[in-house]
């Protein structure tokens, strides 16, 4: 499935050895004299923001959290694996618009329970159940009890995932189309879900491979936002990519030397593109947005996220989950001070840290290709 082919060769092999020869002269000729003729297909990534609306407020039709990875190479347009990292509202709709569907996907991973990450996972199941796709393998933490009160609180992803159809069970929509179509899995949508959890207690340095495929590899680290947060690094031949999530600081608090997380920054340390929620400092207490201080402070801001890109060395720095959403005037029933917020309001924040990569302000759909030209 991920073998790089020597594609054109595959196509020539099928042919009698004089005519072949031929065709080989001229794709040479065609190819400034590549030796053979052959062409390489040569390994592709692709980091496609399916959703960059930050917390559960909507605006403008964005939708929420998500980032699509393909792998591949040049000859299917970076298309062997297809991983989702977080399925927030309007997931679905993303990958119709980019011409993929929900079959498609080999695995989803949750950073965290929250729904503005999870909630779109319910209609990919139940469009891959309706039309008999295969199991979806799901990865997340397992469960954790949280550190903060009530103390009975505890962040389930299995509980999420096992009940994720339950409305349209409840609603008995599943009996009847199963009843329409036996083939469909007795298990309603929930029974494709393959839950592949991370164990507790979450992984604290780099390097834990929680997913693999051929020669994708996805590694989780147990980061700061609320329990059972996971930050995640896909390591492939065309490049690799941290997805932080929400992540911040372990200190939830100033007086702090960052917002953003060490673990995450521990685990981007060579990558080459990171992609992360972020707050703009407007925000911030004594503003007059009045956003609560505590959601502020778990997020991980513009500037600091420059900074932690620079200290990491990478390349690219995709800013997603962005809070408040470019254009807004108000973020759900807080106020964005100002007139809201443009692509230079975040790219000035970020360059003040004096990272000297490329600093993309997200939109839906963005799309970038490693490696890059
Ligand atoms: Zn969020």
């Amino acid at each position: 499935m991920h073998t790089k082919e020597y594609r054109t060769n595959r196509v020539l092999m099928q042919r009698p050895n004089r005519q072949r020869l031929i065709l080989a002269f001229l794709l040479s000729l065609a190819l400034g004299g590549c030796a053979g003729g052959q062409v390489r297909a040569e390994p592709c990534m692709e980091i496609i923001l399916t959703g960059t609306m930050g917390g559960p407020p909507a605006f403008g039709g964005l939708a929420h959290a998500g980032t699509l990875i393909k792998y591949g190479d040049t000859g299917n347009a970076c298309g062997d694996v297809l991983l989702q990292f977080d399925t927030g509202r309007g997931t679905q709709q993303a990958l119709s618009k980019l011409g993929t569907s929900s079959a498609q996907l080999d695995a989803v991973f949750l950073t965290h329970m929250h729904s503005d990450h999870s909630e779109g996972l319910a209609e990919l199941a139940q469009l891959r159940w309706h039309f008999l796709a295969g199991s979806l393998d799901v990865v997340c933490s397992a469960d954790v009890a949280a550190t903060e009160p009530p103390p009975e609180r505890t962040m389930s992803c299995g509980n999420f995932v096992r009940n994720i159809a339950e409305p349209l069970l409840r609603s008995g929509e599943i009996a009847q189309r199963l009843a329409e179509n036996p083939l469909r899995n007795p298990g309603g949508p929930a029974a494709l879900l393959q839950l592949k959890s991370v164990a507790i207690p979450l992984p604290e340095t780099p390097g834990t491979v929680v997913w693999s495929s051929g020669e994708v590899k996805v590694s989780a680290i147990g980061s700061s936002h609320v329990a059972g947060h996971l930050s995640y690094r896909v390591d492939t031949p065309a490049g690799s990519v941290v997805i932080g999530g929400d992540a911040g600081n372990k200190q939830p608090v100033p007086p702090r030397a960052s917002s953003t997380s060490d673990r995450v920054e521990a685990l981007a340390r060579g990558a080459d593109v990171i992609v992360h929620s972020t707050i703009h400092p407007v925000m911030g207490p004594g503003k007059g947005s009045g956003f609560p201080e505590h959601v502020f402070y778990r997020q991980s801001t513009a500037t600091d996220l420059g900074a932690m890109a620079r200290r990491a060395g990478a390349s690219h720095l995709i800013l997603t989950h962005l809070i408040p959403a470019l254009g807004a005037a108000d973020h759900g029933p807080y106020t964005v001070p100002g007139s809201g917020l443009g692509e230079n309001d975040y790219l000035s924040a970020t360059r003040t840290s004096g990272f000297e990569g490329k600093i993309h302000v997200g939109r839906d759909l963005l799309t970038l290709r490693l490696p890059s030209n």
